[in-house]
């Protein structure tokens, strides 16, 4: 194979544009000629200048762009068979045995039946002179390799497809600001989103907002008289103390005899119980829009890039493949088999079968549903009076993270709801010092879900010396039963060395658990911390602006990010962005390769480059500093380019959580808290961290804390994103004239 096509078709979605450019960048790398097919399948099939060869700076700057650059289009005559034979014909023509398409189930659906008449059609236009024997011998083959483009995450075998991410970024912005005017007012609103048969959007946003009902197709209410019981829900928990009142309603959500319920529908079932007015807000194609979020950047990225590997590794009959994400890793299946499994969810909704539906959905759906209906109650469920209650504190610690409210709430009223009395610790570790604990309720987390920094307040003290002295007094004072800490390094080695002190301390010896909560991603047993995507998508829009600032000069931006000695944001700040240049700790910086950068620097800049972007890990060096940077490539580049610092500092702490970490933050609080609980009802106490691993959420044991980190520099010893490095390097190749990105 020599020649590769590249189209994106159906619905456009966002990161569609960064999976485009990976794909080009590594289809030139690996040698391949490769064309764009503008327009989707209609550029295919009509005659015209739909087929473009792309070079490595035809993909310059589009990563921060929504929608798709090369065009994507709905094509009636490709559902033909006399549309798909010319599209062959155009193909053949133009030399192209490849294909990699990005687009939804029907896209990929289409390029499996062209596939299966590539054979016929050859023979066909040759028969007819259509191409010439020659023309057919260079394509003998199709070989097609699908990613999935949609925002509405209903592809099966994947966890995420590009640009559900970003819709759900999309609907959390609007939901929070639809919150705050509700709550002015006491309003009651009803938000409807996309989703035809996948509710995905619907309950993640819902999950991610904290509104109080959410309605999607696979799982209808489960009563005729649904009306009734959403406005009872709604009454309860206005006379409960919430000022507002969400509804979130899937596109495609139906009662439990299948009919459709409309935004109106929900509106005026409100609006005759309540006796108020309710809005209804459609969000629509706002949820196409806007700039790709950082997720969507670097999965369009490794997707395209595995999708150009996948297409070099098919031998000539081979079937399609799909590339998807599980657990955090690539896989390829089958295109026509994962297509299947994607109908038979809509299949399944449309006989109500809604149990079915719900079961080919993956088991976090399943739970983050659970969760959502405990979290939505207005007040806890009656206390069960034979059951043991447990005194169960929840604490910050470290810096602050967004997504540890969020954590806090859940765990709060998960533990409320089952029974159990929930204490604040107030201020971190000072505050357990000082015994700043008080008892939690159920309003007290109200519109916590949302909000960034650390309602209860943090510090970074770690507890030494006398302070352990009043540590076990309060723990014994205030008869703490177990406790929940949410934090980052801090927290992770306070709890450690409470742990190694037991033997002086009997009052330690309750259960203990500490959830990852820290932009830096240095934390053991996790390839995630809350607040890390939070803080990449700052660094995002932080660089994407920067990047703009620079269109009147020419200029190299060293830009630096935190993480202490952890590569984390860097790497995959890099990525997103497109930065040339990255500098870790966990690699080194060496002189000679400050040398080269120079170098190549000034041969871009001389070619006509007009932008250079370098990011810097906040330790990678303690010598070669930025500012150490900024005067060497100040030096080196006079008369040809300047240089600026970019330091983001604080504002990667701040910000309200992304929805990514909203949703593992209450995950995973609802995970610790049940951790907790058994371990007080079996008399134990371990005490452990938890974590998600391979997609899984894990417990580690806290005595292998020290054994699982690298302690002088202050993080994992293994660090799953360094394998992303070789990517970062791939598509930062410059070409003599490039533009960054
Ligand atoms: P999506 O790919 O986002 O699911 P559509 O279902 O609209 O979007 O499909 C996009 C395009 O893919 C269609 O306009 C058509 O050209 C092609 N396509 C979809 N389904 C088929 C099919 N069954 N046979 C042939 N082409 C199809």
């Amino acid at each position: 194979m020599k020649r590769i096509g590249i189209l994106t078709s159906g619905g456009d979605a966002q990161g569609m544009n960064a999976a485009v450019r990976s794909v080009v960048r590594t289809a030139l790398d690996k040698g391949l000629e490769v064309y764009a097919i503008y327009e989707g399948f209609q550029g295919m099939v009509d005659d015209g200048d739909y087929i473009r060869k792309m070079d490595w700076d035809s993909v310059g700057g589009i990563l921060q762009l929504g929608g798709t650059m090369i065009g994507s289009a709905r094509c009636e005559r490709f559902y033909t068979r006399e549309g798909r034979r010319l599209a062959a014909r155009n193909l053949i023509k133009a030399g192209i045995n490849g294909l990699i398409i990005i687009g939804g189930d029907g896209s990929l659906t289409g390029a499996n039946i062209f596939w299966q008449e590539w054979s016929s059609f050859l023979a066909e236009l040759t028969a007819s002179g259509e191409i010439t024997p020659a023309e057919a011998a260079a394509c003998p083959h199709l070989s097609i390799v699908g990613l999935v483009g949609s925002i509405d995450n209903d592809f099966s075998g994947t966890d995420m497809t590009i640009g559900t991410d970003t819709a759900l970024h999309r609907i959390t912005e609007a939901v929070d600001a639809i919150t705050s005017t509700a709550a002015s007012h006491q309003r009651t609103f009803v938000v409807k989103v996309m989703g035809r048969n996948c509710g995905y959007l619907a309950l993640m946003g819902a999950l991610a907002t904290g509104a109080d009902w959410v309605l999607i197709p696979e799982s209808p209410p489960d009563v005729e008289n649904w009306q009734d019981v959403l406005a009872e829900r709604l009454k309860a928990g206005r006379k409960a103390g919430r000022r507002d009142s969400i509804v979130i309603l899937a596109e495609g959500a139906r009662d439990k005899n299948g009919n459709r319920i409309g935004s109106s529908d929900v509106q005026r079932a409100l609006e005759e119980r309540l006796g108020e007015e309710v809005r209804v807000t459609v969000l629509g194609h706002v949820q196409r829009g806007g700039s790709p979020s950082a997720y969507d950047r670097i999965l369009g990225t490794m997707m395209g890039n595995e999708a150009v590997n996948a297409l070099l590794s098919l031998r000539p009959s081979d079937e399609p493949l799909v590339i998807g994400i599980r657990n955090n890793r690539l896989t390829r299946m089958p295109l026509m088999e994962s297509v299947r499994r994607t109908q038979a969810v809509a299949e399944a909704v449309e006989a109500k079968d809604f149990e079915r539906a719900i079961s080919l959905r993956s088991g976090s759906f399943k739970d983050a549903f659970l969760t959502f209906k405990t979290m939505v109650r207005a007040l806890p469920h009656p206390i069960d009076p034979a059951k043991k209650r447990f005194r169960i504190a929840v604490m910050h610690a470290g810096a602050p993270a967004p997504g540890m409210n969020t954590a806090a709430r859940a765990a709060i009223r998960l533990g409320l709801d089952r029974g159990h009395i929930m204490l604040g610790v107030r201020n971190g570790f000072e505050g357990l010092i000082e015994g700043e604990i008080e008892t939690m309720d159920w309003m007290s987390v109200s519109g916590w879900a949302i909000r960034g920094g650390s309602m209860l307040g943090t510090t970074r003290r770690v507890p030494k010396g006398r302070d352990l002295y009043s540590i076990a007094r309060v723990i014994e004072d205030h008869h703490i039963d177990a406790l929940l800490i949410i934090g980052g390094w801090t927290a992770y080695e306070s709890a450690f060395h409470l742990l190694k002190e037991r033997p002086n301390f009997p009052s330690f010896n309750i259960p203990m658990i500490c959830l990852p909560a820290s932009i830096n991603n240095n934390l053991p047993g996790s390839e995630f911390s809350i607040g890390a995507d939070t803080a990449l998508n700052s660094i995002v829009d932080a660089v994407d602006k920067i990047k703009q600032s620079a269109v009147a000069t020419r200029r190299v931006f060293v830009v630096e990010v935190m993480g202490h000695y952890c590569g984390y944001l860097a790497l995959l700040g890099g990525i997103a962005t497109g930065a040339e240049r990255v500098y870790l700790h966990e690699e080194g910086v060496k002189l000679r390769d400050l040398q080269a950068d120079v170098e190549k620097l000034l041969n871009g800049f001389h070619a006509g480059k007009r932008l250079g972007l370098m990011i810097r890990s906040e330790y990678a060096n303690p010598v070669y500093t930025t500012d150490f940077m900024c005067s060497l490539f100040t030096e080196e580049g006079r008369g040809v380019f300047d240089v600026r610092p970019a330091i983001l500092g604080h504002l990667q702490q701040g910000g309200d959580p992304s929805p990514f970490d909203r949703i593992q933050a209450t995950r995973l609080a609802g995970m610790c808290l049940n951790y907790l609980v058994e371990q007080c009802e079996k008399g134990e106490h371990n005490n452990a961290f938890i974590g998600i691993q391979n997609g899984q959420i894990l417990f580690h044991d806290m005595r292998d804390f020290d054994r699982m980190v690298d302690l002088e520099f202050q993080r994992p010893k293994d660090q799953w994103w360094l394998s992303l490095k070789h990517l970062a390097d791939l598509l930062s190749k410059t070409g003599p004239d490039d533009e960054v990105g």
